[in-house]
């Protein structure tokens, strides 16, 4: 499995802890580091999608856990919470100068953004639009993981480019153990042989099943985003089989 190709049509899902801002409304510095690098690509003539998470603001699942509330009422939440999210990104690249449109799974004022539509996507990116959607699938009991293999299979991007604040997927956590090991790159089968955490199942088998090639990358690193939609080996790729 060597990563010798260049991508020209990428999903790139930011989950909501690249906008946690430590009391600063609207400004976190992974969010600046990631729109810097969103902008380079862009500039490359890189076709953009990107999924934006919200548990930053709202883990439904975990959630309803915690407060022993209803999960389809905070998951409704969580998915406004991607609104919220995906409207801060649009704004603050907008003001780098890159045209983009939030598409959403959900009603959403017309200032913001518009219900997401095959048909309008494709005329968006025809126009050079950078693509954000948000809403996630628009149902509870679902993540962002399954909306960004969801866009990513709409739109047929040539990956699913997943940022993360380590370096790819590990046996273990890097964060917590020194010796874990870095997978460059692993199949489908393994990640779940294995029991390794880099998406919720419902979100993986998809990608699985259509054969979504997925890379994991460090979007904390300068240069990354780049690197990997030129085919550098950054971060881990999965792809292989396809009997999901
Ligand atoms: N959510 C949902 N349906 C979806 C996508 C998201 O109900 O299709 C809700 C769910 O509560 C989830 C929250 O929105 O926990 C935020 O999304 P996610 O946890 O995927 O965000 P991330 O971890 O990527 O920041």
């Amino acid at each position: 499995m060597e990563n010798k190709r260049q991508f020209k049509r990428i999903l790139l899902k930011i989950s909501g802890e690249f906008f946690q801002n430590k009391g600063k409304n609207l400004y976190s510095e992974s969010l600046e580091h990631i729109i810097s690098e969103i902008k380079t690509v862009y500039g490359m003539g890189v076709v953009v999608g990107v999924v934006v998470g919200g548990a930053n603001i709202i883990r439904g699942a975990k959630d309803s856990k915690i407060r022993g509330l209803p999960q389809d009422e905070l998951d409704e939440l969580g998915m406004q919470a991607t609104l919220i999210n995906g409207s801060i990104l649009s704004t603050c690249l907008k003001e780098k100068g890159i045209p983009n449109s939030v598409l959403s799974a959900i009603p959403v004022s017309s200032s913001i953004g518009e219900l997401y539509n095959k048909v309008r996507m494709e005329n968006l990116l025809s126009q050079n639009h950078m693509l954000i959607f948000v809403g996630g699938t628009g149902n509870p009991y679902f993540t962002t993981d399954t909306a960004s293999v969801l866009r990513a299979l709409q739109m047929n991007a040539d990956v699913l480019l997943k940022a993360t604040k380590v370096d790819g997927v590990f046996d273990k956590d890097p964060l917590t153990f020194k010796d874990a090991h870095l997978y460059k790159e692993i199949t489908y089968k393994e990640v779940i042989d294995k029991g390794l955490e880099i998406m919720d199942l419902t979100a993986f088998s998809m990608a699985w099943h259509h054969n979504l090639l997925i890379i994991v990358f460090n979007a904390t690193v300068s240069g990354n985003i780049e690197k990997v939609v030129k085919g550098e080996e950054i971060g881990t790729i999965i792809e292989g089989g396809n009997n999901g």
